[in-house]
């Protein structure tokens, strides 16, 4: 292969995940504290859910023997509210039952409150019941022994209902990733210190610490790091100690003040650099020792993009995730692109209700790597592929931020 060859991103994302080793820290964890966890064991009830027969309705329980013809009137021989048992349904009678409230042995069926004529001593039966209506069975929701969550769930809030209600009170999950952030470029400052002239504000670890957090991750933030070879190795050493993965951003380009790619060279080994990807060519990975280490460009819309493109999925593996690819939905292309390109880019859109009353992609007016406005302004990524070019209404690739972020 020619060296100078720019690496395809789906050879990249394959190499990069094959060297992904899931976390072996884990941690019991209580119900409360257990939202956008990975559980790291998989979940059986121990219980039925319902864990005995009951009724889904407000009404009355009763035999549908006692019911041959519509309008039939039973003596109301029980109350059995939510939370007690009732006793054998006496022949001829009907129970007044309340939701959730178990069904008493005797009875198959329960007339809704609203389907009868009652007062407190009889009620008047208006049409014949079937057999088995509103009673929700034993375990017709979950049977003991059923797998309910499996290992590498990430926990939404339902499914921490869901453990609440077999009665579980704490669970096996993989402890957070510590994610070490470290920001190279000597024209860095950090906000809310005074500007000078070509000086920049430091923006990248802000977005990069909160896509980690979002991830439920913890952040370790290193800091500027001046554009010169030992600050610079000196930084990696010291977030490789403190860290299970680090992010640099900045300096891997071919600039000769660009550090980083030597520096992780000099203390480990780097196995990839440079990706047919628009934005964010320079991207490098590798290891300092067993950590692993991604150096996204520095440009602000690259480290976005190559964040959720490939850093993502890694981490999420790491985490010991299953689920680690971004939702993916085919949508028509509002805009054209004439000319084909030889990385596979990724452009800011949003979607837009054309004048036929359908969806259709629109871009941000200013793609370039830079400006960040692009990824405020958008609600996901559009594919690109390599070598492509685009007409209105091509099915593109949209991944949209609520699948991604
Ligand atoms: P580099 O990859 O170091 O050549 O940086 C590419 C561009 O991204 C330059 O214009 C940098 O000023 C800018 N840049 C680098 N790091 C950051 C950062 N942490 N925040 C904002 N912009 C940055
Ligand atoms: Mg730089």
């Amino acid at each position: 292969m020619n060296k100078n060859a720019l690496i395809v991103i789906d050879d990249a994302l394959e190499h990069i995940l094959q060297q992904a080793l899931v976390t072996t820290n884990i941690e019991e964890v209580a119900l409360s504290g257990l939202s956008g966890r990975v559980i790291a064991e998989t979940i059986k009830a121990g219980i039925n859910v319902p864990g005995y027969d009951n009724s889904a309705m407000d009404g009355f329980a009763v035999n549908t023997d006692f019911v041959p013809s519509p309008e039939t009137t039973l003596a109301i021989s029980q109350i059995i509210p939510a939370g007690k048992v009732g006793f054998t349904l006496e022949a001829g009678t009907a129970a007044r039952i309340f939701t959730g409230a178990p069904i008493p042995d005797g009875a198959n069926a329960i007339i809704l409150q609203e389907d009868t004529e009652h007062d407190e001593h009889q009620v008047k039966i208006l049409q014949v019941p079937k057999a088995g209506q509103n009673i929700r069975l034993c375990g017709h929701d979950i049977k003991q022994g059923d797998a309910i969550l499996v290992k590498g769930h990430k926990l939404l809030p339902q499914d921490i209902g869901l453990l609440a209600s077999l009665g579980q009170r704490k669970v096996k999950v993989y402890r957070p990733l510590s994610v070490s952030i470290l920001n190279t470029g000597d024209e860095l400052i950090t906000p809310g210190q005074r500007l000078n002239p070509g000086q920049i504000y430091e923006s990248n670890s802000f977005t990069l610490d909160a896509l980690l957090k979002n991830l439920g991750m913890q952040t370790r933030k290193i800091g500027i790091v001046k554009d010169d070879l030992p600050a610079t190795q000196k930084a990696l050493l010291k977030a490789a100690e403190e860290s299970d993965c680090i992010i640099s951003s900045g300096g891997v380009s071919v600039g000769d003040a660009d550090f980083v790619k030597t520096a992780v060279e000099n203390l480990g080994e780097l196995s990839l650099w440079k990706l047919a990807i628009k934005p964010g060519k320079p991207f490098s990975f590798g290891h300092l020792g067993e950590i692993p280490f991604f150096g996204l460009p520095g440009n602000p819309v690259a480290v976005f993009v190559t964040f959720l493109m490939l850093v993502k999925p890694y981490l999420l593996k790491m985490q010991g995730g299953q689920n680690i690819h971004p939702e993916k939905y085919q949508l028509p292309a509002g805009f054209e692109v004439p000319e084909a390109g030889s990385r596979q880019e990724y452009i800011r859109v949003r979607i837009n209700i054309n004048q036929h009353n359908q969806q259709e992609l629109i871009p941000f007016s200013n793609q370039g790597s830079s400006v960040m406005t692009s990824t405020s302004w958008a609600n996901g990524l559009a594919i690109i592929p390599v070598n492509a070019t685009v007409k209105k209404g091509d099915l593109l690739e949209f991944l949209p931020y609520t699948g991604l972020l």
